[in-house]
C-alpha cells in the first residue's frame, strides 16, 4: 500500500472560470505544485488576457484522450465542470465512456480523493482493455494539490498518466491538447529509451516526418505528395490514435510543427534528437519555403528539393489562380492554425488585415509571422475576444471568420462571418487542396451580405438588451413610466451627490 499524501488544504471556494486565477495558483503552490505551475506558466506565456475565454481547457486533453484506442480516460474535478466536460465530448462524438472520481470537502481535505483515484485506476487498468489510463486533475484537485505523481506508473503493464490542467494554469484548450501529447510522448520515450518496444500497427519503413497537429484527414495525404520526391513520407500524426504511434512518431527523420503551440510535445521530441520545423506548406510562398526547411532538416539534396517544388508548386499557382478571393477578412479562433489560414488567403487575393489566435506566440509561428507582416497583416497573439472584435468593427470585414461569440456580433451587426472550428478547420488547409478549398466558402457567404443587412433591419430592437427573452407573444415593450421614473431617479441622485459640500 502506497503512503497516504499529507492532508491537502481546504479548497478554494471561487471558480477559476469566473476570477480567482491568482487565488487557486497560490493554492496549488502552497499544496506541493510549484514546480507543476511553474513548467505550465513557462510553456503556455500569458498574454492580454489570463482567463480562457473559450470552454474549459481541459476539454482539449479530454478529447486528446478519448480519440486514442486501448486507453481509459478518468477525470477528478467539481462535478459541474466534469458534466460540462463530458456533455462537450459527447456533442462532438467521443461514443466513450469518461471515468470521474467525485469528491468533497472531507475527501479533498483529508487525502482520500487521492486514495479513491488510486482505487479508480486500479480498478480500470486491466490489460486485456487498455494500453494506458489517463488521470486528470481538474482546477480544484490542482489547487488542492492531489498528488497523481504518487500514483505507480504501471498496473499490470498498464501505463499510468497523471496530469494537471488546471484553467488557471493552461490558457486554451488548444494548449492541453499539448499537456497530454507531451506527457504520453515522455513516458513512450522513456520506454523506447529502456528498450525494444511494440512495433506500431500501420508501420512503413520509410523516412518518416512526424506531423503535429490535429489536421484535416486530407492533409497529411497530401503533405505525403510534397515530401514523395524528397524520400520521405508523412508518418504518425502527434496527437496519436494509439499508444505504439508515440513510438513511430518519435522515430521520424524531422517533425513538422504544424500548429505552433505544442510546447511540451517538441521538448520530447528535441530529447530523442528529432529536428523541428515550423509553419506549413500552405500557399506558394509556404510550400516552396516549408519544402526548402524540412529538406534540410531532414538532410535531402538540392536536387531532391527542387524536384519537389517542381512536382508541386505550378499546381498550387494553378489552384489559387483558378479559385481567386476578392475580399476583406479577419480571422480569429483558438485552433492555432489561424495564421496559416490567413497565409492562403491573402495568397488567394483576399485583403487580410487582422489576424488573432488565442494560442501564444511560439517559433514555430515565426515564419508565417513574419509573411503577413510583409504583407500589411496584424497579428495578434494571445488575442482577446474583445480585441478580434474591436478588429473586426474597424476592419469592417466583407466575411470575419471567428469563435462563436464573434460570430454572433458580426451577424447583429449584419456582417457575413463564418465559424473558424466547424466551417474553417473542417477543411483541407495544405497543399494542391488546400489552395482550392476556400474559395468556396468565402464567396457563398459573401454573396449574402445584403441578406444580413435586411435581417437586421427586420429584427431591429427586438430580443436586445432587456427585451430579450422567452415568453413575449408581441414586440417586448416597456412599462409605462417606467424609464421615466427611473431617469428622474438617477437625476435627482447626482443632483444630491453635486451637492454636497456646497
Ligand atoms: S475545470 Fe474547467 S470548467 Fe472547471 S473551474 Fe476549471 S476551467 Fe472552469
Amino acid at each position: 500500500m502506497d503512503a497516504i499524501p499529507p492532508a491537502a488544504p481546504p479548497a478554494p471556494s471561487a471558480s477559476p472560470c469566473h476570477g480567482g486565477r491568482d487565488t487557486f495558483d497560490a493554492a496549488a503552490r502552497a499544496a506541493g505544485k510549484t514546480e507543476v505551475m511553474d513548467q505550465l506558466m513557462k510553456d503556455y506565456p500569458r498574454g492580454p488576457h489570463d482567463q480562457p475565454q473559450s470552454m474549459c481547457p481541459a476539454f482539449g486533453s479530454l478529447r486528446v484522450g478519448l480519440r486514442m484506442r486501448r486507453v481509459a480516460t478518468i477525470l477528478s474535478g467539481s462535478a459541474c465542470c466534469v458534466y460540462g466536460l463530458t456533455f462537450t465530448s459527447h456533442f462532438y462524438g467521443a461514443k466513450r465512456t469518461v471515468g470521474y472520481v467525485p469528491f468533497n470537502s472531507e475527501t479533498l481535505v483529508t487525502g482520500k480523493l487521492f486514495e479513491d483515484i488510486r482505487d479508480a485506476v486500479i480498478e480500470t487498468a486491466k490489460p486485456e482493455d487498455y494500453d494506458a489510463v489517463i488521470i486528470t486533475n481538474l482546477c480544484v484537485p490542482t489547487a488542492s494539490g492531489v498528488p497523481l505523481d504518487l500514483l505507480p506508473k504501471e498496473i499490470n503493464g498498464v501505463r499510468i498518466i497523471g496530469i494537471d490542467v488546471p484553467g488557471f494554469g493552461v490558457p486554451t484548450h488548444a494548449e492541453a491538447k499539448d499537456v497530454l501529447t507531451g506527457a504520453m510522448l515522455r513516458y513512450a520515450r522513456h520506454e523506447a529509451e529502456q528498450g525494444p518496444v511494440a512495433r506500431p500497427r500501420n508501420y512503413k519503413e520509410a523516412r518518416n516526418v512526424c506531423l503535429i497537429g490535429e489536421l484535416f484527414p486530407a492533409d497529411p495525404v497530401g503533405i505525403g505528395q510534397i515530401l514523395a520526391p524528397m524520400g520521405l513520407a508523412a508518418g504518425a500524426q502527434a496527437p496519436c490514435r494509439e499508444w505504439r504511434d508515440l513510438y513511430s512518431a518519435l522515430d521520424s527523420v524531422a517533425v513538422a510543427a504544424l500548429h505552433p503551440f505544442y510546447t511540451a510535445s517538441v521538448r520530447e521530441f528535441r530529447a530523442a534528437g528529432r529536428n523541428i520545423v515550423g509553419s506549413g506548406p500552405v500557399g506558394v510562398d509556404g510550400t516552396a519555403a516549408w519544402i526548402e526547411a524540412i529538406g534540410l532538416a531532414a538532410g535531402v539534396p538540392e536536387s531532391q528539393r527542387e524536384a519537389a517544388r517542381q512536382a508541386v508548386l505550378p499546381a498550387i499557382r494553378g489552384a489559387l489562380a483558378a479559385n481567386p478571393i476578392k475580399a476583406r477578412i479577419t480571422v480569429s479562433g483558438y485552433e492555432g492554425s489561424e495564421l496559416l489560414v490567413a497565409r492562403l488567403l491573402i495568397e488567394a487575393g483576399a485583403e487580410v488585415p487582422y489576424v488573432g489566435t488565442a494560442c501564444p506566440r511560439t517559433e514555430w509561428s515565426d515564419p508565417d509571422r513574419e509573411w503577413l507582416h510583409a504583407h500589411g497583416c496584424h497579428v495578434q497573439y494571445r488575442a482577446s475576444l474583445e480585441q478580434d472584435l474591436a478588429a473586426m468593427r474597424e476592419a469592417k470585414p466583407d466575411l470575419a471568420l471567428g469563435t462563436t461569440p464573434l460570430v454572433q456580433k458580426a451577424k447583429e451587426m449584419g456582417m457575413p462571418a463564418l465559424y473558424f472550428t466547424n466551417m474553417v478547420s473542417a477543411r483541407p488547409l495544405f497543399s494542391i487542396a488546400g489552395a482550392a478549398s476556400m474559395a468556396g466558402i468565402v464567396a457563398a457567404q459573401t454573396k449574402g451580405r445584403e441578406r444580413f443587412g435586411r435581417m437586421v433591419s427586420f429584427f431591429e430592437g427586438v430580443g436586445t438588451a432587456d427585451g430579450a427573452g422567452y415568453g413575449f407573444r408581441e414586440k417586448p415593450v416597456d412599462p409605462p413610466g417606467f424609464r421615466d421614473r427611473q431617469r428622474k431617479l438617477r437625476a435627482a441622485k447626482a443632483k444630491s451627490e453635486e451637492a454636497v459640500g456646497t
